[in-house]
């Protein structure tokens, strides 16, 4: 039996609700499952109650996107608690910042000829908060682009023409918030941004100081190679080890829930987390 530590729900960029996402993972056989939607924990209530009905060890998190030395990492939060004020306010502002960024995004491809509506948005973005994927998805309806990748390539990514930057937390700041909120830290998907870990270590360095509990070992696009490599910097490091599927829904061709042909994450590194934080509280 697998765990499954990272999801997204259409709370952010994800196509199902936390419910279904828990249906789902209770029909493959997922023992626990963590939602972590970006930069909100507004959908984990729903899936803890619909954890509770349908016998899933449901885990509240969150991936917050942070900046650290000007590159986009995502930080991973578990059982934070989201009303604790200073968490609190810092995702109002992160909501704030996506809002300001959409409206700059829609204006740049106004000037290009594509005019979306904030109204168009807001009907895709289902329960809230809105992302770049949503601004694909609509660009691939309007048959614009053909995939979302493309629209990704050729008009959302930096660099390209609709691009536009939002304000974002630093990591080490990021870190310590969730660990005030009661939470657990661990850095997401190592490998994303710097696929031969050259940068890691520092990384790590830092980020443990601030508090880093964990980094993210099983995860679909993960090899051999990585894994060995994030294995040995956790033992140094004396952090836990996560993974997670990065589920985003059917939205996401040939990704799915961890177990099956994906990544099978082992139970017993829910049970060492829960260990962590029960002597730290
Ligand atoms: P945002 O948080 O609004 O800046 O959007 C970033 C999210 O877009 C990432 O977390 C990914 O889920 C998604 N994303 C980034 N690049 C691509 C891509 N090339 N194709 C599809 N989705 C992407
Ligand atoms: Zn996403
Ligand atoms: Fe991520
Ligand atoms: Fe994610």
């Amino acid at each position: 039996m697998s765990i499954d530590l990272h999801t997204h729900s259409n709370f952010s960029d994800g196509t199902m609700s936390p419910t279904e996402l828990v249906a789902l993972a209770s029909y493959k056989k997922i023992s626990a499952l963590a939602l972590t939607d970006h930069d909100t924990m507004a959908g984990t209530e729903e899936a803890v109650l619909a954890g509770s009905r349908m016998g899933v060890e449901v885990v509240p998190g969150i991936e917050i996107s942070v900046s650290y030395t000007q590159i986009e990492y995502h930080i991973l939060g578990y059982w934070a608690d989201s009303t604790n004020s200073v968490l609190a306010a810092a995702l109002a502002r992160l909501q704030g910042a996506r809002a300001e960024r959409n409206e700059k995004i829609l204006q740049k491809l106004h000037g290009l000829g594509i005019p979306v509506t904030s109204e168009e948005l807001q009907v895709v973005s289902e329960q809230g908060q809105t992302g770049r994927p949503h601004i694909a998805r609509i660009l691939v309806e309007r048959g614009v682009v053909k995939t979302m990748s493309q629209a990704f390539d050729q008009f959302l990514k930096k660099g390209e023409a609709a691009y536009a930057s939002r304000f974002a937390y630093g990591a080490a700041e990021t870190v310590s918030m969730i660990r005030q909120a009661g939470g657990l830290a661990v850095l997401a998907h190592p490998a994303q941004n710097d696929p031969d870990l050259v940068r890691l270590p520092a990384v790590l360095a830092d980020l443990v100081s601030a508090g880093l509990d964990g980094i993210e070992l099983y995860y679909p696009s993960h090899s051999n190679k990585v894994k060995k490599r994030l294995r040995a910097l956790a033992g140094q490091h004396d952090l836990l080890l996560t993974g997670g599927s990065d589920y985003h829904g059917e939205v996401r061709p040939g990704t799915s829930l961890a177990g099956g042909k994906n990544i099978f994450v082992p139970p017993e590194l829910l049970e060492k987390m829960k260990e962590r934080l029960r002597l730290r509280r």
